[in-house]
This record gives C-alpha cells, structure tokens and sequence, in this order.
C-alpha cells in the first residue's frame, strides 16, 4: 500500500485524523480565512489513514496552535491529531478534547435566545451527548446537533 507523499513542513502545526470533510471547518473554527494570514496553509482532503479510513489534513505552517484552539476542533473532529512541528521533527503530539463548556464558538438555534438578540450574550452550551456530538444551550435549553453549521468564526 503506497502512503501519500505530503510536503513536510519546517515549523508550525500539522491536524491529521480530520473526519474528511471537515477540513474547511476546522480553518474556519482557527479563525483562518486567507486574508488574516501570512502563512501558508496546505489542506489535503480525502485521503487514506493507515487503518485505511478517510481523513482530511492540515497543515499551517510557522504557527502553534494554543490548546484552547485545539479543543475547538474536536467540536467538529473528535479523533483529530495535533502535530507541533519545530525543525521538520514532530516536537508535541496532542489529542484533541471536547471542553466541558462551549463558549462563544457555536450559535444557538433557537432565534429568540438572549444569545441572539440585540444585546447578544456570549454563547455557553454543556455537552449533552459526545458521539454524534449534542450541545445543550444554558440559557434556553435547546438541544442541537451539527454542530459545524452553527460555528462562528473565533475572533481572537
Ligand atoms: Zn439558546
């Protein structure tokens, strides 16, 4: 079985074990949209794992994701992989973890929750069920899935 040759990179952070698909996502949940950075980002969709199952990778070259970052992705990638890359070696290997609380990330739902209304609060869901993930709003209680389709972009 042939592996897919994947330019290594230098420094910065490698996410491997993405569910295939979710790549765009996972940028989207690191704030990444193409004119917030300098540098490059490589997204290799749709190949075989090992264990010969689909995945997606990224790659973002000369940035090391803070774990508060990676427990975002596992929101949309629970069996992600973080590579830290310093000087072509793998220097940190991490697992991604769904935080207890989900703050400020995911929308509600519900249009007439306190958290979409004019004066909107920051968003606080508790994790109601992990697989297939199920989030629970704290102020109105509406329980959601597909969690990707109601990310907001990370700000800072
Ligand atoms: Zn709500």
């Amino acid at each position: 079985m042939k592996e897919l040759k994947i330019q290594p990179i230098r420094n910065g952070t490698v996410i491997d074990h993405i569910e295939t698909g979710m790549s765009l996502n996972v940028l989207r949940i690191l704030g990444i949209t193409g004119e917030n950075v300098n540098s490059s980002i490589s997204v290799v969709m749709h190949v075989r794992s090992k264990k010969e199952e689909w995945k997606d990778i990224v790659k973002i070259e000369d940035r090391e994701l803070y774990a508060k970052e990676v427990d975002r992705i596992a929101l949309i990638a629970p069996r992600a992989t973080i590579n830290i890359i310093r000087d072509y070696n793998v220097a940190e290997k991490r697992k991604v973890k769904i935080p207890e609380l989900v703050r400020g990330i995911v929308r509600c739902a519900n249009p007439n929750c306190i958290t979409n209304s004019n004066e909107p609060a920051e968003s606080i869901f508790s994790v109601h069920r992990e697989r297939p993930l199920t989030l629970k709003c704290h102020y109105c209680d509406r329980v959601q899935s597909r969690v990707e389709e109601y990310l907001t972009s990370s700000q800072d």
